[in-house]
């Protein structure tokens, strides 16, 4: 029987941006800043649930924490007047333990040296720089609004405050060839982050870039170039010094992103704001992605919830092989079976047999591993873990 344990990672999810980018799907208001007080006095009205038995041993009413992450949407849009306020209520139901992990995500023109000073007295550790690139063609191509000195002159300030800083990199953007990716990644190492998330352009629908691409204004780049991409990507950041600790994230030595590695640990963790996710080690419970009706039914007193999807034993072991093998590390068969009481051979033996002919993972008899080509067309092969007769 699954017992849930308390959570020690909280997210908090911050739907407000400037303005929306072509290619987002994020559950977020852009062009909304009258929303931001109500928000703010939803998520207050949220963190009430905590006093409802999920913090430990009643002696505190606090929940404590290794990691909390901010993410968004944009939670710097906020300010540094805003970000203080949320702080301020995150702090009234969470206590960040003096060695937490404290990141917020910020887009590179809202990191003023006002935001940073602020982000220091919130507490905050590590920020992730929506970068997503450091040369001008391609931030116009992925209608960003920043230029690359934002980026550069955001990153400068956050390191001389002492904050570890994270840089997103998007690859696969209309037009971009593979010298321009070499050199967003050459200018992110130059930088001297300690961490970089790399992604490569997805087309979802509903956006104006899938709209833009239905019509033929835009075109995706080919996938054999969009695969040099990501190669070329995980070359450069570890003759740099990273380690390319799961599919899309590269650290320097220490400095992966412990709150990420709680979701892929599958260890449970709690969850505020619209569209935000939580889990509780075997039911991942979703908020409505609507701003204004998650802030209504909270408001109002009522149930926020959007999606409920409470996982069976077998269903839990297969997501956890999915997220465990994302990563570098893989699966520890014996930890695997102390987590979830199943055998992962059992689970996935054929497909397993399949990967090992074909180059695509490790098997040392302790730990199964995806090596570099598995990693590379990983999304092709988690529907023989998810729904093995599919
Ligand atoms: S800044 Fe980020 S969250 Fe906001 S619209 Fe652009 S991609 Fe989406």
């Amino acid at each position: 029987m699954h017992l849930p344990t308390p959570p020690r990672s909280a997210y908090v999810h911050v739907p407000f941006c400037r303005h929306r980018c072509g290619y987002c799907d994020f559950t977020l208001v852009a062009g909304r800043d009258d929303l931001i007080d109500r928000y703010l006095l939803a998520i207050g009205r949220e963190l009430e649930r905590l006093d409802r038995g999920i913090v430990p041993n009643g002696d505190s009413a606090r929940l404590p924490l290794d990691t909390l992450y901010l993410g968004g949407g944009t939670p710097s849009h906020l300010g540094p007047a805003g970000l203080t306020r949320l702080f301020d209520l995150l702090g009234s139901r969470l206590l960040p333990g003096a060695e937490a992990e404290v990141s917020v995500e910020a887009n590179p023109l809202d990191v003023t040296r006002e935001l940073v000073a602020a982000l220091r007295g919130c507490g905050v550790t590590r920020v992730s720089l929506g970068g997503q690139s450091l040369d001008a063609t391609t931030l116009a191509a992925l209608d960003r609004d920043h230029s690359p000195d934002d980026v550069r002159r955001a990153a400068d300030r956050l390191h001389a405050a002492g904050f570890a800083v994270s840089l997103d990199l998007m690859t696969a953007a209309p037009s971009q060839s593979l010298a321009a990716v070499e050199a967003d990644l050459d200018a992110a190492i130059a930088l001297g982050v300690q961490h970089v998330s790399v992604y490569c352009l997805t087309w979802e629908k509903g956006t104006a870039f899938e709209s833009q691409r239905t019509k033929g204004i835009l075109r995706p780049v080919d996938e054999p170039l969009e695969r040099a991409m990501f190669e070329t990507a995980i070359d450069r950041l570890e003759a740099a010094g990273f380690e390319h600790y799961e599919v899309s994230n590269f650290a320097k030595p220490g400095a992966r992103c412990r709150h990420n590695e709680a979701y892929w640990d599958c260890r449970p963790w709690e969850a505020f704001g619209p569209g935000a996710a939580r889990f509780d080690g075997r039911t991942r419970t979703t908020n409505h992605r609507s701003t204004t009706t998650w802030m209504n039914k909270v408001l109002a007193g009522g149930d926020s919830t959007g999606d409920v999807d409470a996982m069976s034993d077998d269903e839990a072991a297969r997501e956890r092989l999915v997220v465990g093998l994302r990563r570098r590390d893989g699966i520890d068969r014996e930890a695997f079976r102390l987590a979830t009481g199943l055998d992962a051979d059992g689970l996935i033996g054929p497909a397993l047999e399949r990967w090992l002919a074909g180059g695509l993972a490790h098997d040392d008899g302790r730990r199964i591993r995806l090596t570099r080509e598995g990693l590379l067309v990983s999304d092709s092969l988690w529907t023989a873990v998810l729904r093995p007769s599919g």
